[in-house]
């Protein structure tokens, strides 16, 4: 059976795996992101000899997914400057010689959950990660959905709640936009502790949640997913789906009913793949990659 390679491309670590074309991931490691003079090695020193048919990446982005473009399989404007324009496909194929498949990171989550996870029962869905950064993958008839680039839906542009305490959210870029106001390093700088120690304070996760139900309300709006899946560091708060759930309620005012929206338990969902989500994608991707070189 086939073997195939995945990785997980982040700003702060780069989890390479092997998997088959069931999903099961055979082995994984974690490493620190460098930068590519010293990361590209460590993880070229793991992928070979592996007898891998292909590899496939979720990448931090943005990275160019278009297939005609001179710069496809590059990342582009990152803030990590050392991998700018890094050309990450050829890299791999020139030290690999085998097919490699990219996609965004949130994109390879969704699609992980998608294929082997809880989206699995549905044609579209979406996969919202709200950790350092905040994301959105979409998956559309089954596939990662890209367009001009690939949708950047973490910087939609918020309602900022009149008494929300933070009066700049902290995107660099947008100020108020969703990862301004509702990421991590938004919910350290509003209440000067980390997420992770803020537990108990309901105060946190009500206002969290109005930002988190606003978007979910937007994209269902926009996209009309057949489920949603809330994923990422900030997510490990257990109270925060119940409040999401009620928020997006009471945001969608009534307009909309019927289908999953009068089920919100199981159409606002948690991740299902515990930590391996992203990899499982990758793998897919790699998968998908194969498929196309072999005229599939
Ligand atoms: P990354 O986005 O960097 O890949 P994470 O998804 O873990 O990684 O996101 C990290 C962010 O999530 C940090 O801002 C951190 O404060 C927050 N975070 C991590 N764990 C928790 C937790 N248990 N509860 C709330 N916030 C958390
Ligand atoms: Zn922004």
């Amino acid at each position: 059976m086939p073997r195939f390679g995945a990785l997980e491309a982040g700003g702060t670590k780069m989890v390479c795996a092997v998997g088959d074309e069931q999903g099961h991931i055979l082995e994984r490691i974690s490493l620190p992101t460098r930068t590519p003079e010293n990361t590209m090695p460590e993880m070229l020193a793991f992928f070979q000899d592996k007898d891998l048919a292909a590899i496939g990446i979720g990448c931090f982005g943005p990275v160019d997914l278009d297939p005609s473009s001179p710069t496809y399989g590059s990342i582009l404007s990152t803030p990590k400057l050392s991998w700018r324009n890094f050309p990450i496909v050829q890299r791999f194929e020139d030290a690999l010689g085998i097919p490699v498949g990219i996609d965004t990171d949130v994109n390879a989550a969704a699609l992980g959950e998608a294929v082997w996870g809880c989206t699995r029962d549905v044609r579209n869905s979406v996969y919202i990660t709200v950790g350092t950064g905040v994301g959105l993958g979409v998956i559309i008839g089954g596939k990662p959905h890209h367009g001009m680039i690939h949708p950047e839906a973490g910087h939609i542009f918020m309602d900022r709640r009149p008494d929300d305490p933070l009066e700049q959210g902290v995107c660099p870029y947008h100020g108020n936009c969703l990862e301004g106001l509702a990421s991590g390093p938004a919910i350290e700088r509003r209440w000067g502790r980390k997420a992770q120690d803020l537990t108990d304070c309901n105060a946190v996760w009500e206002l969290e949640a109005y930002y988190i139900g606003q978007a979910i309300c937007d994209y269902i709006m926009m996209i009309s997913p057949e489920k949603i899946v809330l994923g990422g560091g900030v997510m490990h708060q257990q109270q925060m789906l119940p409040l999401v759930r009620k928020e997006v309620h009471r945001q969608l005012h009534g307009y909309l009913q019927g289908k999953g929206l009068d089920d919100l338990d199981h159409y606002i969902v948690p991740i299902s793949l515990g930590d391996n989500q992203g990899v499982m994608g990758a793998v897919k991707l790699a998968m998908d990659a194969y498929d196309r070189q072999a005229g599939k």
